[in-house]
């Protein structure tokens, strides 16, 4: 996300010289930069303690299993967001989060941050977001998931770690 126009005041703004940035758009009106940004979200590989999966179908687009995943609130922290998202898409209880490793998006200009996310198994209330949600074992699971996704990456990472982690 490039910024023009100011986003508080609407005036168009200006190239400044900053510091070790080199010009960056700025607002002479408010005294300050924009900095060019990509919008952050959290990809969360969902393991039970038993080291099941849980991955979804969302209710929109193509039919095909998912990690939970969502943009960041302002404001809010990271841990927090993979927190909410797997309570508002699932219904269970995010006990700690590992961070994997984050990742450019350039379709939609997110940056990814994957993290792997213990959840206590139980019964899934899912959002009208989610079309369904199913346990696999993480062989399994990399089979349920298409080629190319970022949940293989996240497996691979994790299977990587896990004897350090959690
Ligand atoms: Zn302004």
């Amino acid at each position: 996300m490039k910024f023009d126009y100011c986003p508080v005041c609407g005036d168009k703004l200006i190239p400044k010289q900053i510091g070790d940035e080199g010009d960056v758009p700025f607002c002479e009106k408010c005294g300050r930069p924009f900095f060019p940004f990509s919008y952050p979200c959290v990809i969360c590989l969902c393991i039970a303690e038993d080291g099941d999966v849980l991955l979804i179908k969302q209710s929109y687009g193509i039919s095909r299993y998912v990690c939970v995943a969502g943009y960041i609130k302002a404001g809010e922290n990271a841990e927090d967001c993979a927190r909410r998202e797997i309570a508002e898409e699932t219904g269970l209880e995010m006990l700690s989060a590992t961070f994997l490793y984050s990742r450019y998006y350039e379709k939609h200009d997110n940056l990814m941050l994957a993290f792997a996310c213990r959840v206590r198994k139980a019964e899934t209330k899912l959002s009208g977001e989610v079309s369904e949600a199913a346990w696999f074992t993480p062989e399994a699971a990399e089979k349920a998931l298409f080629q190319g996704a970022y949940g293989i990456d996240m497996l691979h990472k994790w299977q990587e770690i896990k004897g350090n982690a959690l």
